[in-house]
């Protein structure tokens, strides 16, 4: 028989078998999957790739593809100190004479401090400025934005959130958590052409760094959306031929809503025409509801049993009231939903982990994968019930490059070990995507399997390395472990006979090659679906 095409000799890492050791040196596609490995076909196209390394298709199991493709137009803010940053806003201020100041990126932990509006109004007066934190979980505003949102005369309290004040009682510009909700009313919805611009702009650069599926975890509503029509712009996206790669959309759960369904269905919360988790096809489909427990742990905003280790007296919050973060857990679970909650506090993650079980027992479903976003700072009773619940953990590994030196401060020695595990959480029999929270920290999936492995922080502090992954297990995280924690493993995760043709050319093996130069591996080509989408 003759095929679309035939890869030949090829270093080719099928992650086949029970180890997942499984590998080959040549292999044939058609009609977009993987017909054959190993085997002497005919193919309308046959490609020698001279040796190089073949793995399958990276999948990021938690990203932000739409906020990342708009931060690529906004003013990076990963900065040395305070005074490179309030530079850039005056030089952005003085090139757009008028209209927003919009930066993204920006670390504390990093500058020596927040931005404050009286920075602000220094070096771009009476300007509107919005300047987003790396963890997406707070932000600084000018002066002329806090008017505009009436905070200045009456700063308020909100569920959840904070609007920071300085010792005067006045807003100091930063809005924390479910306070910057506030700010929807002056930049909220995006409009869809721009949304579609940023998922296309966004998708490009992840094809280049060999990611061909993603996880984009949020849309909808609540701080995360950018519009409540916001499925819409993936959908015109994919119909006008500018969706790069395969996308699963979490759902943010302000969005889900009591539904009028008959008393005998049984439905809680969900969509309207009941839409929820698994509606779609490959290349785009409705993934996890997403709720958010907690905050950041750079930020200091996650729900910790102790105090920080920096900021004595302080041990985060709840995103809401307990009862009422449980109660949105249990109905989307009884809905049929697959939850997705964030938590990175082990206050958060208790009370995340109460949720599912209590759900499970009155509303028994088969093998739902629930999963917890983050899974920041855990105790090993924690990783055991999450081994015998079958909940997913979803850990970032470039975490503990980008902004380890932030955790280690806010942790201190005795909890350091709890966090951003992995080895741990694949001894105990967990599930273990590989993911990197873009544009938090850097998505490129080699930068964090080579974190995943040495376990240092981009400084050189070593990072609780009893937790550190093989190469190989770095690997299986990107593939089938984010396969499996989209309940995708028949589709996608290795290249065997069936599976989707989305694969990735790589010039050395992070299976064997030096530890210390994973980051470094070249991506020489992408395929998804068969079809060469990016070449080097
Ligand atoms: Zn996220």
């Amino acid at each position: 028989m003759r095929t679309d095409l035939l890869l030949r000799n090829a270093r080719i890492r099928t992650l086949a078998g029970a180890d997942h050791s499984g590998t080959a040196s040549s292999l044939a596609v058609w009609g977009g999957r993987v017909l054959a490995v190993d085997e002497d076909v005919e193919a309308e196209r046959v490609v020698d790739l001279d040796g190089a390394v073949v793995v399958p298709g990276l999948h990021d199991a938690h990203q932000h593809l739409a906020w990342f493709g708009l931060t690529l137009g906004e003013l990076d803010l990963r900065v040395r100190d305070l005074d490179a940053l309030y530079a850039a806003v005056a030089e952005r201020a003085a090139s757009t004479p008028d209209g927003w100041i919009v930066g993204a990126g920006y670390d504390e932990n990093k500058l020596g401090g927040h931005p404050t509006r009286e920075g602000l109004e220094r070096v771009a007066p009476g300007r509107r400025v919005w300047l987003k934190h790396a963890s997406g979980h707070l932000c600084v505003v000018s002066g002329a934005v806090l008017r505009e949102l009436g905070l200045d005369e009456r700063p308020r309290d909100v569920v959840g959130g904070r609007v920071s004040v300085d010792a005067d009682g006045r807003p100091d510009g930063r809005l924390e958590e479910q306070a910057q909700q506030l700010l929807g009313a002056l930049v909220l919805p995006y409009p869809l052409d721009t949304l579609v611009d940023a998922i296309e702009r966004g998708g490009r650069v992840s094809l280049s760094q060999g990611v061909t599926s993603v996880v984009e975890a949020g849309i909808g509503g609540g701080w995360i959306g950018r519009s409540p029509v916001e499925l819409l712009a993936y959908q015109r996206a994919r119909e006008a031929g500018r969706l790069p790669l395969r996308v699963e959309l979490m759902v943010a759960a302000d969005v889900l809503r009591p539904l009028d369904a008959h008393p005998d269905d049984d439905l809680g919360l969900g969509l309207d025409l009941g839409l929820r988790t698994g509606l779609g096809d490959d290349r785009l489909r409705i993934g996890p509801v997403k709720v958010f427990s907690d905050g950041s742990l750079i930020g200091h905003t996650c729900a910790l049993t102790e105090e920080f280790a920096d900021t004595p007296g302080e041990s985060g919050y709840l995103q809401d009231d307990a009862d009422a973060l449980r109660a949105r857990i249990l109905g989307a679970h009884r809905s049929g939903w697959r939850v997705a909650t964030h938590a990175i506090g082990d206050a958060a993650i208790d009370l995340v982990l109460d949720a599912y079980e209590e759900a499970q027992r009155r509303w028994p479903r088969p093998d739902p994968r629930h999963r917890i976003e983050h899974f920041g700072v855990a105790r090993a009773d924690q990783v055991a019930r999450c081994a015998a619940l079958g909940v997913v953990p979803v850990p970032q590994g470039r975490f503990v490059g980008e902004i380890g030196e932030g955790m280690l401060r806010a942790l201190g020695p005795t909890r350091v070990p709890w966090a951003y595990r992995g080895r741990s959480l694949l001894d105990a029999g967990c599930i273990l995507p590989g993911s990197s929270d873009r544009p938090v920290v850097d998505g490129a999936p080699l930068r964090g399997m080579h974190d995943l492995v040495n376990r240092r922080t981009d400084a050189g502090t070593p990072f609780a390395p009893e937790e550190a992954l093989s190469g190989l297990e770095a690997l299986v995280a990107f593939t089938v472990g984010s396969a499996r924690a989209s309940h995708q493993e028949h589709e996608r995760g290795t290249l065997e006979p069936g599976r989707l043709a989305d694969l990735v050319v790589l010039g050395d093996d992070p299976v064997t090659c030096d530890p210390g130069a994973i980051a470094e591996i070249p991506v020489l080509a992408t395929y998804l679906g068969g079809e060469e989408v990016f070449r080097a």
